[in-house]
């Protein structure tokens, strides 16, 4: 039934295509690119499958098969030399224009519009050289620039946006100064550039939902509890009623798609669950019964690791005796039973970096160190699955919003071609797709990683070292 859905717009689509024929060239749906001699991490699988070859057809994986699979005689031929061929992987929460341009939040009132974006379209870039084929916006950002990569003007992964990041007065997103606080200040930069909105009650919140909608929201984020890198929010504070998150689920609902939450606490997470939100951010600080609920209910758990690593500690914004140092200790020491947890009742997790106030090579660098930290709690391939088919399958929470109707996230006919093919085996090894025991210690270490050889999105090769 859901296909059925797209099938009329698709319709539209093709009759405007025929009628405006100097927008896309008549051979573009069936170019061929043949990869052949590759081992296939699919994945969902915890083994690869070897020997096999991988037909693409325009932007999608036509066939998989063992062995030789024909093609036609103008078809490009990749041979893998008995690498292995993944799915692009997929960054489930990213913040491209919060990233890069000023230190901390309140840094966020001064920043230039168009260094924000030119900063944004720098971020996408470095994601796609590092493999990611696809990220959701964890808030901050429209579609703009999104349609100016699916367009082939900027490079980068697909995008999620989620719009402003929607939080109530005095929380984790309310980065406004005291005089925009204050009872009729100004309106403050990021309130004016949509990158952030404070939203009281439930009128409120539904006009914010829907303004982020209006810029393209794939999915609605709320924050709905403290925060650790926020001032004005204690860790242990509520941001959100039920009812205040109810209203922002039934406007996604409108939209035939979902919410996201930022929530760390029992209590948080629990009040986002009863109002209907589908999926967690962090949340780390949860107890057994919650985790079981999550896992009982099919619930996205977008869990990062990174930041409960000691090593935080070692940044200056985390200090012991910094405000977000004294919060960070709470968190960590609420969260001893996580790794246990998570491996107890295996719920549905997906990988989130959260790289924020960051420059190109600290965001390297995090997002080494976070597939790093992610394995050595839950293991390779958990980390692989959750950057990939789980993530994958958490993007088509956006119903008939989902701009990529295709299955994201796996190797299989009818799939998007977002595919890498990477030396080694990265179920044995996570070297080979970037991850680094160090963060803030590590070398820079400029675009991309050498062990990963071919990345295609889209059914367009982006880099080929092999040929
Ligand atoms: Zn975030």
């Amino acid at each position: 039934m859901t296909k059925l859905k797209y099938l009329l717009p698709r319709v539209i689509l093709a009759l405007a295509l025929a009628c405006a024929p100097a927008l896309a060239k008549a051979d573009d749906a069936t170019t061929q690119t043949l990869f052949t001699n590759v081992n296939i991490f699919d994945g969902t699988s915890d083994t690869l499958a070897e020997g096999m070859s991988v037909l693409v057809e325009g932007n999608l994986i036509k066939k998989v098969a063992k062995g030789e699979i024909g093609a036609r005689d103008d078809a490009t031929v990749i041979d893998g030399g008995e690498r292995t061929l993944m799915p692009g992987l997929i960054d489930n929460h990213v913040h491209l224009n919060l990233t890069g341009l000023f230190a901390d939040f309140g840094g966020a009132e001064y920043a230039q519009w168009d260094g924000i974006g030119a900063m944004a379209a720098a971020n996408a870039r470095d994601y796609l050289m590092d493999g990611y084929t696809t990220v959701r916006d964890a808030c901050g950002q429209g579609d703009a620039l999104k349609k100016l990569i699916d367009q082939g003007i900027v490079v980068g992964p697909r995008i999620y946006p989620s719009g402003a990041c929607i939080g109530p007065q005095s929380g984790h997103t309310d980065w406004r100064s005291p005089r925009a606080r204050a009872k009729g200040g100004p309106l403050a930069q990021v309130q004016q550039l949509n990158l952030a909105v404070v939203a009281d009650g439930g009128d409120e919140i539904r006009a914010a939902a829907r303004t982020n909608l209006s810029f393209g929201a794939t999915q609605i984020k709320l924050t709905v509890g403290g925060g650790v890198s926020s001032e004005l929010d204690p860790l242990w504070s509520v941001g959100y009623s039920v009812d205040e998150i109810k209203a922002a689920v039934e406007v996604a609902a409108f939209y035939d798609t979902y919410v996201m939450t930022h929530a760390y606490t029992d209590e948080t997470v629990s009040m986002a669950l009863d109002a209907g939100v589908k999926v967690i951010e962090h949340g780390q600080m949860v107890t057994e019964e919650t985790v079981k609920r999550m896992a009982d209910e099919g619930i996205f758990w977008s869990l990062n690791t990174a930041g409960f690593s000691p090593i935080l500690f070692e940044h200056p914004n985390f200090a012991p005796g910094t405000p977000a140092g004294g919060k960070l200790a709470i968190a960590q020491d609420q969260s001893q039973d996580l790794i246990e947890l998570v491996k107890k009742y295996n719920p549905k997790v997906v990988h989130n970096v959260d790289t924020v106030l960051s420059t190109l090579d600290q965001g390297r660098a995090h997002r080494d160190f976070e597939k790093y930290q992610f394995a050595d709690w839950f293991g390779n391939h958990a980390m692989l699955i959750s950057a990939t088919s789980t993530a994958g399958e958490m993007a088509q929470l956006t119903g008939q919003r989902n701009p990529y109707p295709e299955q994201l996230g796996v190797i299989e006919p009818g799939a998007y071609a977002d595919i890498l093919i990477v030396d080694g085996n990265p179920l044995e090894d996570l070297s080979v797709i970037g991850a680094r025991p160090k963060w803030f210690d590590a070398e820079p270490r400029g675009e991309g990683h050498d062990t990963i050889r071919v990345i295609m999105k889209d059914g367009k090769i982006y880099k080929n070292t092999l040929n």
